[in-house]
């Protein structure tokens, strides 16, 4: 690996950014706020390595945080984009790649029996909320603390003071009219869901889930609680929408709830929101349900949802080739492995220099906690201590590894890193657990 400072080009870059930019970035977590330091700036990725404007090399574990499960620049991806590049950018008229990749989603996810695609997963979470209260003609709605949605106004919400009363905004901007509908529970908590059924059951639209929450580390939904939050919901004419943006084709081919349907017979979303994965690194995303609920959406039904770029043909050439690849027999057994180890690498490296840890993964998924034990929701997250997080951040990324620059969010590992890969992460872990400066 070739090692430079950290105070060139990249720094020289941040401050130009900075001057045109809000913060320097066009989404807040790249800019290391958490963590201090300077961004890199990314000048190309290929396999599983990014290099900086510094012509460093990284091991990325974000991955554009999961789309590449391929790793960066897989070859049938990179010819795909390029044929359809070349049969133009954008029509706003229907392409017969949409019906595919739409096709190729509903064929291993339970829960899809009609797709619309959108461009991120903000929008695609976002209407299903608007479908969901319009089907059920109903306003409230559930979310848990941890988990995140895209930024819809809706959805930027903490909880209010208690069961009985709705949430506040956490941005400027968003009125406290806007999220006066929304009521946050705590994840996990099948007491409190159960409070809030009986007390706002024949209001609530929709409950919307993370199923293995990534935007508060790793934390799962356990099989009692899902169990519960399928069964009130249906009790009382509520939809379950599960956030899949991160874990769809992520954590298992069918996502998480093809997990779920393996721990609860019949179990089954009423509506998916789908991001990340299925767009391969290109703005696409989805949501979709059963036939009944998806053609209340316009030009059928009364509920509105548009997109200029939707469905655009180069987005979905990206995706289906990407979906091609990871329906490979095996892709997923051999993600599994390579996540795994590199879980007990870790482990295996804080045991030996003393230091709390636990960790969790699923697919190509994973979280790690300076914990002695696995968190179970938001509030237990936030015990890590945040300058024990950001020295190992750090001290993995002067190394030539690139986590997440923030305690709460997940990793992922891609087919494109090696056993190699990963043993020089759990090496330099080893020596970033133990404080040692690099050779
Ligand atoms: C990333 C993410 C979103 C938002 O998707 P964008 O494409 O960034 O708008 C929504 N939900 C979950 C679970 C996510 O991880």
């Amino acid at each position: 690996m070739t090692q430079n400072t950290d105070s060139g080009r990249n720094a020289a870059l941040f401050e130009r950014a900075r001057r045109i930019i809000p913060g320097g970035v066009n989404s807040p977590v790249r800019a290391f706020r958490a963590v201090g330091g300077t961004p890199r700036f990314v000048q190309r990725a290929q396999g599983p390595y990014f290099w900086d404007a510094e012509g460093r090399r990284y091991i990325d574990y974000i991955g554009s945080w999961g789309p590449m499960i391929l790793g960066h620049g897989h070859p049938a991806v990179v010819e795909a984009v390029q044929r359809a590049v070349r049969d133009g950018f954008s029509f706003g008229a229907p392409t017969e790649r949409e019906i595919e990749l739409a096709e190729a989603i509903a064929a291993v996810m339970p829960g899809l029996d009609m797709v619309r695609l959108v461009s991120s997963g903000t929008e695609a979470a976002m209407s299903a909320i608007r479908l969901a209260r319009g089907f059920t003609g109903r306003s409230k709605l559930v979310k848990f603390e941890g988990c995140y949605h895209g930024h819809a106004d809706a959805l930027l919400v903490k909880a209010g003071s208690g069961l009985a009363t709705f949430g506040n905004p956490t941005s400027a901007g968003v009125p406290p009219e806007v999220v006066q509908h929304t009521l946050v529970l705590e994840y996990n908590n099948v007491q409190q869901l159960e409070e809030a059924f009986v007390l706002h059951g024949p209001d609530i639209a929709c409950l919307m889930i993370e199923p293995i929450a990534g935007n508060m580390n790793f934390v799962r939904a356990d099989t009692a609680f899902m169990r519960r939050c399928r069964e009130l919901c249906t009790q009382h004419g509520a939809l379950l929408v599960f956030d899949e943006v991160m874990t769809g084709f992520r954590v298992a081919l069918g996502g998480a709830q093809a997990l779920y349907a393996q721990q609860i017979p019949g179990f089954r979303p009423d509506l998916t929101v789908l991001g990340k994965v299925i767009g391969g690194g290109m703005p696409l995303a989805a949501f979709g349900g059963p036939r009944a609920i998806m053609e209340q959406l316009a030009p059928l039904g009364p509920v509105y949802q548009a997109g200029t770029l939707s469905g655009n043909p180069v987005a979905t050439a990206c995706g289906l080739a990407t979906l091609t690849e990871v329906r490979k027999p095996g892709f997923y057994d051999a993600l599994v492995a390579k996540t795994r180890g590199l879980m007990e690498g870790l482990a295996g490296a804080a045991r030996q220099a003393g230091v709390a840890f636990s960790a969790d993964s699923e697919g190509g998924m994973f979280g790690f906690f300076l914990l002695p034990e696995l968190p179970r929701n938001y509030g237990q997250v936030m015990k890590t201590d945040g300058a024990r997080f950001n020295t190992l951040f750090h001290g993995l990324l002067d190394r030539g590894v690139y986590i997440a620059p923030a305690l709460y969010e997940a990793g992922f590992v891609s087919a494109a890193h090696s056993e190699q890969d990963i043993a020089e992460t759990v090496q330099a872990a080893r020596e970033a657990f133990a404080g040692s400066t690099q050779a």
